[in-house]
């Protein structure tokens, strides 16, 4: 048996003069004698049984939208009447590509209603890779959403977009169907790496998960207090229990936000917030986020699981020193061959292992550790571990080959047709029956948790026309920094650089598999057998690989400050100040530590999302050298600071913004601009044109150069368009300028006595009596913030938010009266409220300011309403349109 270089070298964690080598196997098959009752179900019935019985409790919330386990259901089920009209039953396989929402909750359980089985696409994966999967399924419905549908690659697949087009002629069929579907039918097939250049589907059976759950739930017990945090995306298989545990068993479900998983500052906040009590992590993201700030807090946890890849002790004594928290953490072990977690082992303080135990088998599931005979090793000795019992998966779709290579017969089991399925990790059994895990026996590696073939990077990689050979190693110089290198030759006369290699791969692999360095050699080291030498390849030179032109060093103290912590966090040298952090191997958890240490050395609070905004040196010292200038940034308010895409930055206002976030892409940026002093008073400026500038002062702290996006509601419009003009004065380019239902001021007239009758006639019908009450509470609220504002004898700490709205609805009508605009040569795009209050102008006065030409959409509903359900789903959706089309 072959140890590869990826083999850790912690086998010898406990002398094997301790064991006791006279275990025998009979032992071994008490270890594993974990049968009890198969409960013989399928994962939406055990949901089913759920709703049932908590049909009013909250099932589901994600950010400030929940539902009830009633509501969940309904809307499931109304989604797998129509997927059933699609032809979905047992065993057909239907795609689903959504961002971590309540639709993707909707969608997983309203296919798995209609008796199909899902098949998860992460909508981050390069079209080449969604394009591969969904070939592969042939799957014949997918379930989407409209932001979505234009980035996936060509496919045979029925589209049904859950924000927009299911709902049709099923609306009201919210009973839940029947179903032919049984426990051995199919729930999912999830993609993994695959050795030979392409993922591979692992098809698993309802019967695997409804174990699963029904171990967790035996052990652990669940209750309706307990709140389990999602945090891992559905394409992985932990994402499975995390969804169903709670769902099947009465706790409520908590969606992190999309990309919330590598934010460790996002999880301490949404952990002390939402008051979590079960978490999942890998050990990687555990070492993070155990340095992060108010982890201590974190105290209404009570299960806590790390997995995916080997647990080093001295995390979970860091764990402790951190959490005091008793038998509440677990290292689970599984592959998704097996249903997700095989074994699992408690956590605890002060053991002699180096790295933790895997533990012993869950219910319903054997542990062999087995020689190249298929004969068992003594206790102690290492073998390949191989899993049996009811939660091994059918195989892989399509490769028959591979499956019968994996899925081999259980020479230890009595049962007809069981099997084992071959794991490829080296294992031992140590005396308490507990098992340690050694490593791989092959080139699979494990980094922050993803599972990844390196055969299928350096196939990959071989398809690159300058490319002749090519081998991928991980390599671990600082402990818990994994790094994919990639080491290559050329093909003659070729001469590739390597950012090319770089953006060849990008089209083809997830982010998470891309090398960090790539060394191309002349030849590459070979042992006397004629085999790749793995341990002979050199370290990557620790210098830039591009090219020296393209080298540009420091100028001042800033960047030369900047340029020591990259070169500490990233391992490289020297760095150009131009060279960008994710190019040179940065990843999520590496540009955390990065500015931890930038946050300290120059004692600023800045956002993450500042990094992926300003990637290089250079622009990060941009944006530090401003802050030295104006050391508060408190008009700028992060509503959703992080995302990959260009940040929208959204003028007077707050909450309604807020709401809008849930709706836009989730790669999106989105900042508020307030202008409020330390008592919630507005901050007076000489007019529109200093608010504006100064606003502008503030956005380039994060953005120092366009194309921005820019927008406002009401009065917030007409601040976005003044900035609008300021920038392009500037020469800086504007990408969009949204205004959402904002009037150009002076154009807004009370309407006629008979009009004003007709409005409210029309909003009492629509409303009833909470109209009436409505009006009465905005006329008092007005009357009571403008007689507190002249009379300060009269205001009360409570109602401080009136006064400084009355001082705020002062500050602008002398704004409106004093301000000019002027043309505007770039296009506005206005999204304006079908109802009406006042009398103005047909498109409240822009179109004689709009030169580059104005965008309509009208939106059902008031002044206010449009930031509500379902106004706002469609407004989000016509901003990103318009977004989308000036991108292109
Ligand atoms: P996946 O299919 O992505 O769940 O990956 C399964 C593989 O991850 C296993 O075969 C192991 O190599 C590794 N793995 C999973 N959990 C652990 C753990 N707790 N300790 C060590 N390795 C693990």
């Amino acid at each position: 048996m072959q140890i590869n270089s990826q083999t850790p070298e912690y086998k010898q964690n406990i002398p094997l003069n301790t064991l006791t080598p006279i275990i025998g196997t009979q032992v071994i098959e008490e270890w594993n004698d974990t049968q009890v009752v198969d409960h013989d179900l399928c994962i939406h019935h055990m949901f089913e049984m759920q709703v049932e019985r908590s049909p009013q409790a909250i099932a589901v919330v994600f950010e400030d939208i929940q539902l009830t386990y009633q509501q969940l259901n309904k809307r499931a089920n109304q989604l797998a009447h129509n997927l059933r009209t699609l032809g979905v039953g047992p065993e057909v396989l239907v795609g689903i590509c959504l961002e971590r929402s309540l639709e993707m909750i909707v969608g997983i359980l309203g296919i798995l209603k209609a008796g199909g089985a899902y098949v998860p696409l992460d909508p981050a994966y390069p079209p080449e890779r969604l394009a591969f999967i969904l070939s592969d399924t042939q799957a014949s419905v997918l379930l989407t959403q409209e932001k979505l549908v234009k980035n996936l690659p060509p496919h045979q697949a029925q589209v049904v977009c859950l924000d927009s087009n299911w709902q049709g002629n099923t609306e009201n069929n919210q009973e839940n169907p029947v179903n032919q579907t049984t426990a051995d039918n199919l729930v999912y097939v999830i993609y993994t790496s695959g050795s030979t250049g392409q993922p591979k589907g692992v098809m698993i059976p309802h019967r695997g998960i409804c174990n699963q759950l029904y171990w967790r739930q035996t052990n652990f017990r669940l209750t309706q207090a307990d709140k389990v945090l999602l945090t891992i995306s559905f394409s992985f298989d932990p994402s499975v229990w995390q969804i169903f545990w709670p769902l099947c068993f009465g706790g409520q479900l908590i969606l992190a936000r999309p990309g919330g998983q590598q934010d460790t500052a996002y999880l301490v906040k949404v952990i002390i917030d939402q008051q979590i009590t079960v978490l999942a992590l890998v050990p990687s993201i555990l070492r993070v986020l155990l340095e992060e700030k108010g982890i201590e807090n974190c105290r209404f946890l009570r299960h806590i699981t790390c997995g995916g890849e080997a647990l080093p002790s001295e995390l979970i004594e860091g764990f402790f020193a951190k959490l005091n928290l008793e038998n509440v953490f677990h290292n689970c072990y599984g592959p998704t061959e097996a249903s997700i977690d095989t074994t699992f082992w408690t956590c605890q303080r002060g053991t002699n292992y180096t790295i933790a135990p895997i533990g012993r088998p869950i219910t319903n599931a054997e542990i062999h550790i087995l020689d190249e005979n298929l004969q068992p090793v003594p206790v102690g000795e290492s073998g390949e571990l191989y899993i049996g019992g009811i939660g091994l998966a059918r195989g892989y779709l399509n490769r028959p080959e591979l499956t019968t290579e994996k899925f081999i017969f259980n020479p230890f089991s009595s049962e007809a047709g069981a099997r084992l399925y071959k794991t490829g990790d080296l294992a031992r059994y140590l005396s308490d029956g507990n098992v340690e895990f050694l490593g791989r026996i092959d080139h699979q590696v494990k980094i922050r948790g993803f599972r990844i073939e390196l055969g299928e990077i350096e196939a990959v990689l071989r398809q690159h026309r300058s490319v002749k050979e090519v081998v991928v190693i991980m390599r671990e110089k600082v402990q818990g920094d994994k790094r994919l290198v990639a080491y290559l030759t050329l093909k003659q006369e070729q001469t590739a650089k390597v950012e090319q290699l770089r953006r060849f791969l990008q089209q083809k692999l997830p982010i998470y598999m891309m090398p960090s360095a790539f060394v191309i050699l002349k030849a590459l080291p070979m042992t006397p057998n004629g085999k790749i030498d793995r341990h002979s390849l050199p370290e990557p030179t620790q210098t830039r690989q591009q090219a020296e032109e393209t080298f540009v060093a420091p100028s001042d103290e800033t960047e030369l400050q900047l340029a020591r912590i990259w070169e500490k966090v990233l391992g490289i040298e020297p760095i150009s100040i131009t060279d960008n952090f994710f190019d040179l191997g940065g990843n999520s958890l590496l540009s955390i530590r990065l500015f931890a240490q930038v946050q300290k050395a120059f004692k600023k609070d800045m956002p993450l999302a500042i990094l992926y905004q300003n990637p290089t040196i250079e622009q990060l010292a941009i944006i530090l050298r401003q802050l030295e200038f104006s050391p508060s940034l408190s008009c700028l308010v992060p509503i959703k600071p992080n995302g990959s895409k260009p940040p929208l930055f959204l003028c007077q206002g707050f909450s309604l913004y807020q709401s809008l976030v849930p709706y836009l892409d989730s790669e999106r940026p989105v900042y508020a601009l307030i202008s409020r002093d330390g008592q919630g008073m507005p901050v007076r400026f000489n007019g529109i044109e200093e608010l504006a500038s100064r606003y502008i002062n503030e956005i380039k702290t994060l953005q120092p150069e366009g194309p921005y996006f820019l927008g406002g509601h009401s009065f917030g419009g007409v601040i976005a368009f003044e900035m609008a003009q300021q920038l392009s004065a500037q020469g800086q380019q504007i990408a969009l300028l949204a205004l959402f239902d904002s009037y150009v001021p002076g154009t807004m007239k009370k309407m006629s006595m008979s009009k004003r009758l007709s409005y409210n006639l029309k909003q009492f019908l629509k409303m009833g009596p909470a109209y009436l009450l409505k009006l009465c509470i905005e006329r008092l609220s007005q009357k009571y913030g403008n007689l507190a504002l002249k009379n300060q004898f009269i205001r009360t700490k409570n109602l401080q938010y009136l006064v400084s709205q009355a001082a705020y609805f002062k500050l602008v009508e002398e704004y409106a009266t004093k301000y000019i605009p002027q043309v505007y040569l770039g296009r506005i795009t206005l999204l304006m409220a079908s109802d009406r209050r006042f009398q103005d102008e047909p498109e409240l006065g822009w179109t004689k300011l709009a030169g580059g030409g104005l965008e309509i959409h009208e939106i059902p509903g008031d002044h206010l309403s449009i930031f509500k359900e379902p106004s706002i789903r469609l407004m989000a959706k016509k901003l990103e349109l318009s977004i989308d089309e000036r991108l292109i």
